[in-house]
């Protein structure tokens, strides 16, 4: 049997290297776009390096996709590729709307006049929603974006829909919330946390500044959330999903969660820090996932619990393994 093929944008990220890892157990034959620099960026995806073809490209750059589209020939194509740090958007606000939004234009035309029976998944965002009219949010929840991220993503979003409805391409939006892993950035606060548990655990610091304790996330795990984004594209119609777990927890709730995993007291190491609080902090957002659930028949495999176990398990082992 000839295997499929899919391209995967934003193949170095979290959930590049999760979608790529589940696509090459697949027997997929799986193609990256990768932006060129100067410094080596594909530490997350060092060990698929034998199963996966990369292929220079940029979102910022129309005519790089069409050739690696026309190249490839993919049967999939998911585009996870974006400037996803919220505080990063209001500093860079254009360029987080070139890649974000104006590169899934150049996406879909390209897939458009270069391979239109391919399937598209692009990766939406719960930003869209920013300060949501109802708790929980459904697909047919009204988007209110609070941040140049959002607006972006909503825009993308948007683009992807009106795709599908002019051209009857196969896009489909997977409104993502939060979700989590070892590969996560310690900017992201989960994993600040895990990280930071491990490290006072092993005597390598001894306090955590953090922003805003009350503020809740609908936190799910980063492979539970790429296994949703490939069942997506294998439905005969597209549509789009919210993927979430449906529950939400407090920053106190990870942190004491966290330092019980490592048998310490949280309160002893954490402090407050103004400089970490948000002005702009979304009021309550939280998925509905029953569509997918009831559609897909989809959920989330792993519990809040396990996550921070296994976040602070990895991170404990990896500093004692570097002797840091
Ligand atoms: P986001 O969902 O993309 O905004 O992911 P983050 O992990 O950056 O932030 C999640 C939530 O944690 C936000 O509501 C922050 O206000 C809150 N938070 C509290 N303390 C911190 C911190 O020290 N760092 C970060 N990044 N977020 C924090």
């Amino acid at each position: 049997m000839v295997p499929k093929k899919a391209l995967i944008t934003g193949l170095t990220g979290q959930d590049g290297s999760y979608l790529a890892e589940l696509l090459v157990t697949k027997g997929y034959q799986v193609f990256g776009l990768v932006r060129r620099s100067s410094s080596s960026n594909l530490g997350r995806i060092t060990h698929l390096s034998d199963n996966i073809q990369i292929l220079s490209g940029d979102l910022l750059d129309q005519s790089s996709l069409m050739d690696v589209i026309t190249e490839s020939q993919p049967d999939e194509i998911y585009n996870l590729a974006s400037q996803s740090y919220v505080p990063l958007s209001w500093t860079q606000p254009a360029l987080t709307a070139e890649y974000t939004a104006l590169g899934v234009s150049r996406l879909l035309e390209s897939i458009r006049r270069c391979k239109p029976n391919a399937k598209f998944y692009q990766a939406s965002s719960s930003e869209v929603f920013g300060q949501p009219d109802e708790s929980p949010q459904t697909e047919r929840t009204a988007f209110r974006p609070r941040n140049p991220y959002g607006v972006a993503k909503a825009y993308a979003h948007w683009m992807t829909v009106n795709y599908r409805q002019k051209y009857n391409l196969y896009g489909c939006c997977g409104i993502t919330y939060t979700h989590e892993s070892p590969r996560r950035g310690t900017e992201f606060v989960f994993r600040k946390i895990t990280h930071a548990a491990a490290q006072i655990k092993l005597g390598l610091a001894n306090e955590l500044r953090l922003g805003n304790l009350d503020a809740r996330r609908d936190w799910c795990y980063a492979k539970d959330a790429v296994y949703g984004m490939w069942l997506m594209l294998q439905q005969e119609k597209p549509d789009d999903y919210i993927i979430a777990s449906g529950k939400t927890y407090s920053v106190r709730e990870l942190v004491e969660c966290a330092f019980s995993c490592v048998g310490l007291n949280w309160q002893d190491y954490v402090s407050v820090d103004p400089a970490f609080y948000r002005p702009d902090e979304p009021v309550q957002l939280v998925g509905s996932i029953d569509k997918i659930k009831t559609q897909l028949g989809w959920q989330p495999q792993h519990t809040f619990e396990q996550m921070v176990e296994l976040m602070v398990d990895y991170d404990l082992k990896k500093l004692s393994n570097s002797g840091a």
